[in-house]
């Protein structure tokens, strides 16, 4: 564990001294939440870091991801991570009407919310993520449904109105640097003492999904969300739907676009001309308060700027954190 952090200060400091790139570089999405109604029928996200995505399609709702809370680098290395209640009920407003809260996979950093939101949601909202992490959350008792992802093949769940249908497919989570993969591995029994340590929080199986708003039979809008970084192989079944129904949006991690650009038949060269946000690429240890920056300065935004060449601008999104994107 010391090793890691060790190798990770090493590069954090290393990558801000050498950068010659800079954020002004790259088109950034910043339009800021100023009222949090949703006012309308467009498919709209308030995009909260990371892979925390508060998505609503006419009177439907999806949060994936969770994380509003924002421990520091100190905390997540050194101390204890809490969740940050007050930011959350900010950042939710009255929009607590969720049909679905997805994890992509059991990170602190894509799941450490979802006790809090189980306390304050909807009695109706469906939690999905993998075993392992239903066993680090039971030492807070979660009273929402909780339904289970599979590791080997597709699983598919509909809300009881049946307008909201989430598919979820395994997926890999690549190294985080120098083939280093941070808390790695299945929580294999339930937890007995709440996660406080952000070791606590294993990946476990890595999900990708796809979330089909639906009106009768009939799906109006397709969104594929890759919030973990992976590798850009993609089984055949997740292909046959990507193929299928072409989804009308692709929110992906930055880094498996980073590791897309190498792969010709990799998931851009699904992507059609649908739009792709590209989330995760964000330094986010920094708080709130504080100007946005790369993770990993200078080699993300070189990457980004490589990534300009590759997708249209009127294609690509690249969000801020407290950011309203909009898709018509
Ligand atoms: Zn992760």
């Amino acid at each position: 564990m010391l090793r890691y952090l060790i190798h990770l200060t090493i590069i954090t400091v290393m990558l801000s001294l050498f950068s010659c790139h800079t954020l002004q570089q790259i088109p950034l999405q910043n339009k800021p939440i100023q009222n949090l109604n949703f006012a309308n029928d467009t498919l709209t996200m308030n995009y909260w870091g990371v892979g925390c995505f508060h998505i609503r399609y006419k009177n439907n709702e999806v949060i994936a991801d969770p994380f509003i809370s924002r421990p520091s680098f100190g905390q997540v290395a050194f101390g204890k991570i809490k969740q940050d209640t007050m930011k959350i009920n900010d950042a939710l407003g009255q929009n607590k009407h969720v049909a679905f809260v997805i994890a992509g996979h059991g990170h602190y950093d894509h799941a450490m919310d979802i006790p809090h939101l189980d306390k304050i949601l909807n009695n109706d909202a469906i939690i999905v993520g993998s075993q392992s992490l239903q066993n680090q959350l039971s030492p807070y008792h979660i009273k929402h449904a909780y339904v289970c992802t599979s590791d080997t093949t597709k699983k598919i769940i509909v809300n009881s109105e049946g307008s909201v249908r989430i598919m979820s497919f395994p997926s890999n989570h690549a190294s985080h640097f120098m083939g280093l993969h941070l808390y790695h591995g299945k929580m294999n029994s339930p937890l007995q003492k709440e996660p406080l340590k952000s070791s606590k929080w294993k990946d476990g199986p890595i999900m990708s999904f796809i979330i089909d708003f639906m009106e009768k039979d009939n799906i109006e809008k397709r969104i594929f969300i890759q919030t973990s970084s992976a590798s850009s192989i993609i089984k055949k079944e997740l292909q046959m739907e990507l193929t299928g129904r072409p989804p009308d949006l692709y929110i992906l991690n930055y880094y498996t676009l980073r590791h897309d650009m190498k792969h010709k038949n990799g998931l851009i060269s699904l992507t059609g001309d649908s739009k792709i946000i590209v989330c995760h690429w964000e330094n986010f240890f920094r708080s709130w308060d504080k100007k946005i920056k790369p993770l990993g300065k200078w080699d993300t935004i070189k990457t980004l700027k490589k990534l300009q060449g590759i997708i249209p601008s009127e294609r690509m999104i690249i969000p801020i954190q407290g950011s309203r994107i909009e898709i018509p």
